[in-house]
């Protein structure tokens, strides 16, 4: 290969620019596992940087507290972006990337066909590492006062479980997880992401 073509080939595949949303929650832990993989990461403050970025991560924290965090300008610029680009929700951002919320009723991006329970293991186990399921492959999930997911619609695929429950589900370009993946010592679930994002670059 030349060395103009090695560039050419280098151009094709630039570093994917992902934000963090980071208005509140751990953004950090994901900040530092997006990079460790190679992408350039924007954490995400302001609704007009949502223009400059490939594809988003919304963390946990709470999501009631996003939602008043945003505001109705940032929720519609926000509702705006996941039906064109790639998202990823964990925990709470997995409640407000939802169809239907409850417990109680919220309102959601409604970017994934999901129903989702947040808070729904209860207080005693409010927070656990368990094993379950990533594409059938063992793989540690840390649940932090996590939702489930209460149903599936027919264009969602199911990527991993815990026990009987789905915990991690895509549709097009959107991703949600009701459990942690920046907090473990794995990487598959972010890496997974990522593809999703250079993919949808291919289209
Ligand atoms: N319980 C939170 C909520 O309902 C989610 C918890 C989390 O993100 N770790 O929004």
């Amino acid at each position: 290969m030349t060395d103009l073509a090695r560039t050419e080939n280098l151009q094709e595949t630039p570093t994917p620019r992902i934000g963090v949303l980071a208005l509140q929650g751990d953004f950090d832990a994901h900040r530092r596992r997006l990079e460790e993989l190679g992408a350039e990461v924007v954490l995400v403050k302001k609704p007009e940087q949502l223009d400059e970025i490939d594809g988003l991560i919304i963390p946990g924290g709470e999501s009631s507290t996003f939602l008043k965090l945003l505001g109705e300008a940032g929720f519609a610029k926000l509702k705006e972006f996941v039906r064109v680009k790639p998202t990823f929700g964990t925990c709470a951002g997995a409640i407000l990337l939802a169809k239907e919320v409850q417990n109680p009723t919220q309102s959601g991006l409604g970017a994934i066909d999901i129903g989702i329970r947040r808070n729904a293991y209860g207080r005693q186990i409010d927070s656990s590492i368990r094993e379950g399921l990533f594409r059938g492959i063992p793989t540690e999930m840390v649940f932090i006062r996590a939702p489930k997911i209460s149903r599936v619609g027919p264009q969602v695929e199911v990527l991993a479980t815990e026990g009987h429950d789905p915990v991690a589900v895509r549709q097009g370009k959107v991703m949600a997880a009701t459990f942690h993946p920046e907090l473990s010592g794995e990487s598959s679930v972010h890496q997974a992401f990522l593809d999703l994002v250079s993919n949808g670059k291919h289209e």
